[in-house]
């Protein structure tokens, strides 16, 4: 029997290449300077991942500004002033806001995923980030000559773009970064705001056939920026049972950090349909404590009491640094951790 496991994305940034985005923002060094530092801190991510021994790598996210803002990052028609996002510990992120049509992704995320494939012959999964995550662009006092209708039609091409060349350019998976589907519930406790998100992104899922939607997932967490979260307080079995509404084939969720397992595991099982996989995060990203490979394999047992075994995989909770300039945690708890996820899921996988 074997348990897969998968990483969500990414890994923190090298203090030089944190330095070196700044020093590049504020014109100190070039945009070739920073492109070999960045070619750097990818090689040396990629060599690290294969040394913890994760049997399915990611580029660790190095070159990407945020999770969320790598398709619109240098975009023409955006201004400042979206959609803010509060943390625990009081510290916010704010989303630009799209001034003028037409919507269109700057970059996807397959050259992401071709120039790690270049450095490791494991294979290779890629995160992008949702539909409705950029939804959130479009204001809402609507833009002139450029109507909402409009805007969601470019941006479900776009985001199937971005999916579909990195399934075409040999992803092993795609995963879609769902990180405001909790928070949605925060925002709106009626729930038609989560409701209107799983809804975007099942049109958009629903341009992929039943195979391409296997290797298609989605990554919900509370949020991990700084080592805060944004939407922990809400109640994950207010989120499941609609999460496993949107029709893909593997579902990435935070595990570890979540204080009730028992009753998330319930939930779960009473949610999870035929053909789902669910890996469970079986390391806290916010926590620098690294676990143990037993501790790692008793949550796997646990849930295997709930989950049929053939639909559980492990993974971390969220990403370790979603956003760029993120230095809250350091490169090696997060390769320690990773190493117990895989090691512990090795194991539980030997006593199932
Ligand atoms: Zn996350």
């Amino acid at each position: 029997m074997i348990i897969p496991t998968e990483p969500i994305g990414s890994i923190p940034r090298p203090a030089y290449l944190i330095d070196a985005l700044s020093d590049r923002a504020s014109g100190r060094i070039t945009e070739e300077a920073l492109k070999e530092l960045s070619r750097r801190a990818l090689k040396e991510t990629v060599t690290a991942l294969e040394q913890t021994g994760s049997p399915v790598i990611s580029d660790g996210e190095q070159t990407k500004p945020s999770f969320a803002t790598y398709p619109i990052h240098g975009a023409q028609n955006l201004s400042a002033g979206g959609v803010v996002i509060p943390f625990k510990d009081g510290h916010t992120r704010q989303l630009p806001v799209l001034a003028s049509g037409p919507f269109k992704y700057q970059r996807y995320a397959d050259d992401y995923l071709r120039e790690a494939r270049l450095l490791s012959s494991r294979p290779v999964k890629q995160a992008v980030i949702s539909a409705s995550a950029m939804s959130l662009l479009y204001p809402s006092d609507g833009i002139p000559n450029y109507s909402r209708e409009q805007f969601v039609n470019d941006l479900l091409s776009e985001a199937e773009k971005d999916i579909r060349r990195c399934l075409d350019s040999g992803a092993y998976n795609v995963q879609i970064d769902f990180t405001e589907a909790r928070l949605a519930i925060k925002l709106d406790p009626s729930k038609s705001l989560l409701k209107m998100f799983i809804d975007l992104n099942n049109q958009l899922l629903g341009r992929f056939t039943v195979q391409e939607r296997k290797r298609i997932g989605i990554h919900s967490c509370p949020g991990g920026d700084h080592d805060s979260t944004h939407s922990a307080d809400v109640d994950y079995g207010d989120l499941l049972p609609e999460l496993f509404q949107l029709e893909a084939g593997n579902f990435y969720l935070t595990f570890a950090g979540e204080k009730d397992k028992t009753s998330v595991l319930k939930q779960i099982k009473s949610s999870l349909k035929t053909g789902q996989r669910v890996f469970l995060g079986v390391t806290d990203v916010l926590n620098p404590r690294i676990e143990t490979p037993e501790e790692v394999s008793s949550l796997l047992v646990q849930a295997a009491t709930y989950i049929p075994i053939d639909q559980l995989g492990s993974c971390d909770d969220c990403g370790f640094s979603p956003f760029a300039d993120d230095r809250s945690t350091a490169r090696e708890i997060a390769f320690s951790k990773i190493k117990a996820r895989v090691l512990g899921t090795q194991l539980a996988a030997s006593k199932l």
